[in-house]
């Protein structure tokens, strides 16, 4: 049998990925030739186009539901334009989304200008808060950081109260938080540690839920060689690696995340991405079983749940009231596009994301077919029982729509 492609992962392919960091992205000099001996096709010049034919492709002008996405950056991707603005709650009125949230505020920084930029559509806008650790100290100097004198949370909690009462709906936490902010002696500051507690305890009194963004994925705590499985997206971006002895851990962040969940019962956590490990169900299904107050969105992580839907449309099902909708947008239409056909339908073999390459593994995704009171949930009906403040924005729309 002729083998038409070869893909060498190797040391020395010219022009081709090497194993290990790369610094340059350019497109690989085409030294291969299509006849399948003469040279190897190097990974970053892989495209296949799948031969399926005739397999269902359905057009959904958007979400079934007016729905709520609980998980936005209109700071970091709008990048203060008001035209673009403009431009997205166009796409929102097109693909049906009623209420964005917006987790790009910071607290006791930019809160009212980030309230400002959002205000011409206000109603179609909410805002969660993040914290500033970092203060007035120096990014290299931890020991200057604020968030290591006394009475850093007790300040916290006091900015909350008052960002509580200027209409923000909830607090944002970063994954530097665990993988990136340090403490004087060089160590990371740990999400349990208890010098945070008077903040978890202050969201839970003012009722503000927190959105948690613990670890990565899977792939980027392994090494970044043959076997991984997000090798080409790791290559392009070595930094998003967090594999060595220098980094806590995954096992150790969850843990250390669940234990700040068990500890304040009162706290409404929202586990971004999934809890940030789509990649085994039974788990997060462990974790939603013994912690009430955990709640989880699947924003960037369809490209995950949409290649083993039989599992994940089971644990869609069976965790039905404790699943929010989000998507890490604002995105493209065509983005948006797969979140519905990926909830909505049996859809086969289509992708996550409009990018090329796809920006979270080579491999495409499958509908889940969710039954209508389901989506019902998912879209909006547990956003609003997280937030019941959000419910006067969102009737105002459904009434609009
Ligand atoms: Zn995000």
């Amino acid at each position: 049998m002729r083998l038409w492609i070869l893909i060498v992962l190797a040391m020395g392919v010219s022009g081709g990925f090497i194993v290990g960091p790369l610094q340059a992205q350019e497109p690989s000099e085409q030294k291969w030739k299509p006849d399948g001996k003469s040279g190897a096709l190097p990974l970053t010049d892989f495209r296949p186009r799948t031969m399926l034919k005739n397999i269902r492709v359905t057009d959904l002008a958007g979400a079934k539901y007016p729905a709520i996405d609980v998980h936005g950056h209109f700071g970091r991707r709008l990048r203060g334009s008001d035209q673009g603005l403009v431009d997205f709650v166009e796409v929102m009125d097109a693909q049906n989304i009623a209420l964005c949230i917006s987790l790009d505020a910071q607290l006791g920084v930019n809160l009212s200008d980030h309230q400002k930029y959002l205000e011409p559509f206000e109603n179609r806008f909410a805002v969660f808060v993040h914290l500033n650790f970092q203060g007035d100290g120096a990014a290299k100097d931890p020991a200057s950081w604020d968030c290591h004198r006394e009475d850093f949370a007790r300040r916290t909690a006091r900015l909350l109260a008052d960002a509580k009462s200027q209409g923000v709906c909830g607090v944002k936490f970063f994954k530097q938080f665990g993988l990136g902010y340090k403490n004087p002696d060089g160590s990371f500051i740990e999400i349990d540690d208890p010098r945070w507690d008077p903040i978890w305890e202050a969201c839970a009194t003012l009722q503000l839920p927190v959105i948690i963004h613990t670890a990565d994925p899977a792939a980027f705590f392994e090494p970044i060689d043959q076997f991984n499985e997000r090798y080409e997206e790791l290559a392009r971006h070595p930094d998003w690696s967090f594999y060595g002895e220098e980094y806590p851990t995954r096992n150790e962040l969850f843990a250390a995340r669940n234990r700040v969940i068990e500890k304040h019962p009162k706290t409404q956590f929202i586990g971004a991405h999934l809890a940030n490990n789509p990649e085994d169900l039974k788990r997060v299904s462990k974790w939603l079983d013994r912690y009430p107050n955990l709640v989880v969105e699947p924003s960037s992580r369809i490209g995950e749940l949409g290649r083993q839907p039989y599992t994940t449309r089971e644990f869609f099902l069976k965790y039905q009231d404790r699943i929010l909708f989000g998507t890490d947008g604002p995105w493209p239409e065509q983005r948006l596009s797969y979140y519905w056909r990926f909830l909505e339908t049996r859809d086969e073999y289509f992708p996550y994301s409009e990018k090329d390459p796809p920006p979270q593994g080579l491999w495409q995704i499958y509908g889940i077919d969710l039954p209508d009171p389901v989506l019902e949930k998912i879209y909006f009906r547990n956003a609003l029982r997280v937030m019941p403040s959000l419910r006067t924005k969102y009737e105002l729309y459904r009434k609009a729509n």
